[in-house]
């Protein structure tokens, strides 16, 4: 292990879905990383709140690290120097620190039961006494009283001794200085009566034994971090930097919550926005970069990113923003890895053979959402029950009458195409219209019309019935002017 070298960590908790204020905890705190050539990115579960443990949603943490890239040096699968890595398999580690700090006093065993608590903190109030914290008689029990409680085999907690006067401060690389009054903090438990770690003992030692350089996590952290510190100073330990993130929002008042749709990668993934974009969007929601240039690699951002870009402000999750930044990223694809995207949007609309590859030319141009094109498709399998009133246009000039008589036009003219794509049907169109001295859209609006029973479809006229092919595209003309 390099010493020095950034060494961050990505300690989610498997509660069954990706937030995108956790993802974006991961991002940082792997871009924090490899900001330093010798930077080390750990990822370590944090599973012992068993209550809100939930089958399937360590896969989803590895699922969602892997598709976005954020790919970690050590972790419970590949293991590293400072394992195990998921909490559950750390829980014998952390009494004898706790026992550590019982020795030098600066801890202590503490036999209350939560009624005698509830009753100290009630004879408190009545004798005047402000109650704003707990430090339990217990913390001057002599030694000889803790023997014979231990003896007896009553139930204890190890608790902290926390200052009784003073103000604990620490500086956060976003927040800046933050300072609490010590009386206000209580005894902090570390070890509960089942010998088990609290979380926050349990996420502070795993910090240090990991030799966590830097503490990237969401700003809901922010208040237990002088805490946090304490510890770290009971112990003498280096106490890491610490980047708290803003919390992301809905709106002012509204944090992004699970039932708003789009909180989760997942969510946003499943409605056919791209891994990439979601990655840079999220990027975006609490860090600026210096310059215009939004859209970034990961590879980019991994030479950009910088703490001081982070803004204290809360986040506002801007749905419009990801649709314009995912536009971007669908303009940008190859036509091959567009129309592998689309095609699974395809299938659950189309389900006859089109010219797909001809779709998705012009699919890809005005695609935002690609979960969106779905709709867009509904004509394929069968034209969209219309009213012939739909062909009264005026920029086209067109009326049902035109409609009808544009496509007996076009029927034979069709018939004619021997080698059936776009350019030919067309040209063919193109030359009707010039023979019967009408604009192309005289045609070629009511046959886009005939064809999908829509006005506004992905491709003209001319294209859908390309799409369609010679056979489809006849039987489409002749069955609409049986109705007209
Ligand atoms: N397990 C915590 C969470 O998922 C992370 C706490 C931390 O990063 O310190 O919110």
């Amino acid at each position: 292990m390099a010493n020095n070298s950034v060494r961050t960590r990505f300690a989610p908790s498997p509660t069954g879905y990706m937030h995108v204020g956790n993802l974006r905890t991961a991002l940082y705190a792997y871009l924090k990383a490899r900001s330093d050539e010798n930077g080390v990115f750990i990822l370590r579960i944090e599973d012992t709140d068993q209550e809100r443990y939930v089958e399937g949603a360590v896969d989803i943490i590895y699922d969602t690290l892997r598709q976005t890239g954020l790919t970690w040096d050590e972790g419970p699968d590949i293991g590293g120097p400072v394992g195990p890595y998921v909490q559950s398999e750390r829980m014998g580690m952390f009494k004898q620190y706790a026992e550590q700090l019982v020795k030098e006093g600066k801890a202590y065993y503490c036999f209350c039961t939560p009624e005698r608590l509830e009753k100290m903190r009630e004879d408190q109030k009545s004798a005047g006494a402000v109650v704003g914290h707990y430090d339990g008689h217990c913390r001057d029990l002599s030694e000889e009283e803790v023997k014979k409680n231990l003896e007896a085999g009553i139930p204890y907690v190890i608790r902290q001794k926390m200052p009784k006067e003073g103000v604990t401060s620490f500086d956060d690389a976003v927040y800046g200085h933050i300072e609490v009054n010590n009386s206000e903090l209580d005894d902090q438990i570390l070890i509960k009566t089942d010998g088990m770690p609290t979380y926050n003992f349990a996420n502070v030692v795993d910090d240090h034994l990991m030799k966590i350089t830097h503490v990237i996590r969401g700003s809901e952290y922010l208040s237990s971090t002088p805490k946090y510190n304490l510890l770290y100073e009971a112990f003498g330990w280096e106490i890491p930097t610490y980047i708290h993130c803003p919390p992301v929002m809905k709106d002012a008042q509204n944090k992004l919550s699970k039932r708003n749709g789009d909180a989760s990668y997942q969510d946003l993934v499943a409605k056919g926005y791209l891994s990439e974009a979601v990655l840079n969007y999220i990027l975006l929601l609490g860090w600026s970069p210096k310059g215009e240039e939004e859209i970034f690699t990961l590879e980019e951002m991994t030479k950009l990113f910088d703490e001081s870009g982070i803004s204290k402000s809360p986040a506002i999750f801007d749905p419009l923003k990801l649709r314009a930044i995912n536009a971007e990223y669908i303009r940008r694809l190859s036509p091959e890895k567009f129309r592998e995207m689309a095609d699974p949007w395809i299938d659950k609309a189309v389900h006859r053979d089109i010219d797909r590859d001809l779709l998705c030319q012009n699919l890809q141009p005005r695609c935002e959402v690609l979960g969106e094109i779905v709709d867009q498709l509904d004509f394929f399998d069968a034209v969209v029950e219309h009213d012939a009133e739909m062909y009264r246009n005026k920029k086209q000039k067109t009326t049902p009458e035109t409609a009808k008589e544009a496509l007996e036009a076009l029927v034979p003219v069709l018939e004619g195409i021997q080698d059936w794509n776009r350019d030919n049907i067309f040209a063919s169109c193109k030359q009707l219209a010039e023979e019967k001295g009408v604009k192309n859209g005289w045609l070629l609006f009511p046959l886009g019309i005939a064809l999908s029973g829509k006005k506004s479809t992905p491709g003209g006229g001319t294209d859908i019935a390309a799409m369609l092919g010679k056979e489809e595209t006849l039987a489409r003309v002749k069955a609409e002017l049986a109705a007209l």
